[in-house]
């Protein structure tokens, strides 16, 4: 009786102790598996919590888009709002853009219309938004002030204006005074329109070297008036390709594209004249065929608008700015 009772006893420990035991197991395998299941919790919950993250970022960034455009719409149909406003979107889409875009391209190309704006001007700035680049327009400050909503309109949608002359007339060439009365005018014309202080930045009429100021200052006035302008602290531009569109070319398609295909050839830092002037209807159809070549060869479209001071002593350097004139 005493040996079965201690039999008994030892199978009943054996039992208790084996549920201890089996218990603990099946703890500690329950608790691996809900650490593994926690693991698991957490990363699911990572991944919800990156994915709202996502999902707030692109409901962020879609206010943001609808802001602008709205933004847009605003400024498009009414062209007296300010130009600070939608110089917060500019910046804020220069912002965005900057991200990708560091102007560190090896290849850079300047598309420049002088002497607009004209009945030819809204053509151009269509293609120029259809192929989603910029360009810089050198005005003449007369037409500006009978076109001042058109002046606007192409700041608005990212290109740069810039004074030429207020009449173009080249007997502003007569004498200093003559000319900086003409040149402060277009000046102030497009500071009052834009509503902004225009850097300064200019293309001269007929370019810094033209012969046409001979009759009118003689010989030796380009030279003294280029280096007077400088001291000021002035910036005059250049070109380094020409369309030929102030010429005989102007009515000649082939020409024009060849004028700048060939000019362009060997160049990686390029300045290109155009003339928005209403005559140029072909100038505005060889338009698409010459962005496209530029795109198809690398290059990037730059303005003056948020030209970098590199750029800009690239272009001196070049001779595409400043250049000294010696006769
Ligand atoms: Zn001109």
């Amino acid at each position: 009786m005493k040996r079965l009772a201690i039999v008994l006893s030892i199978i009943i420990f054996c039992l208790i102790g084996g549920f201890t035991f089996s218990e603990n197991n099946q703890h500690s395998a329950s608790a691996g598996a809900e650490a593994r299941y926690e693991d698991v919790v957490e990363e699911k919950v990572d991944v919800v919590e990156e994915s709202i993250d996502a999902e707030e970022i692109q409901e962020e960034i879609q206010e943001e888009i609808q802001e602008e455009i709205q933004d847009h719409e605003e400024t498009d149909t009414n062209m007296n709002n300010t130009i600070e406003e939608s110089e917060s979107v500019n910046k804020k889409s220069e912002e965005k853009a900057s991200s990708n875009d560091d102007h560190t391209s090896s290849k850079k190309v300047f598309l420049t219309f002088d002497d607009g704006p004209t009945t030819l001007t809204p053509e151009i700035l269509r293609i120029l938004n259809e192929n989603n680049v910029q360009a810089t327009f050198f005005v003449i400050g007369r037409l500006a002030e009978e076109n001042p909503d058109l002046i606007k309109r192409t700041y608005l949608e990212g290109n740069m204006i810039l004074p030429h002359s207020h009449t173009h007339d080249y007997a502003i060439y007569s004498t200093f005074e003559t000319f900086y009365e003409d040149f402060y005018k277009v000046e102030e014309t497009l500071n009052n329109i834009l509503g902004i202080e225009v850097p300064p930045v200019f293309r001269f009429p007929g370019g810094s070297s033209n012969q046409s100021s001979f009759k009118y200052g003689g010989k030796q006035f380009m030279p003294r008036l280029t280096e007077d302008v400088k001291e000021k602290g002035y910036y005059y531009i250049d070109w380094n390709v020409s369309s030929g569109d102030a010429g005989s070319d102007y009515n000649n398609k082939t020409k024009m594209v060849e004028n700048v295909i060939n000019g362009a050839n060997n160049k990686d830092f390029i300045v290109v004249l155009f003339h928005d002037v209403s005559r140029n209807t072909r100038v505005a159809e060889i338009l698409p065929e010459i962005i496209t070549s530029f795109k198809e060869k690398g290059y990037e479209f730059r303005t003056f608008r948020d030209i970098t001071e590199e750029e800009l002593d690239k272009m001196v350097q070049l001779k595409l700015a400043n250049k000294p004139i010696i006769r």
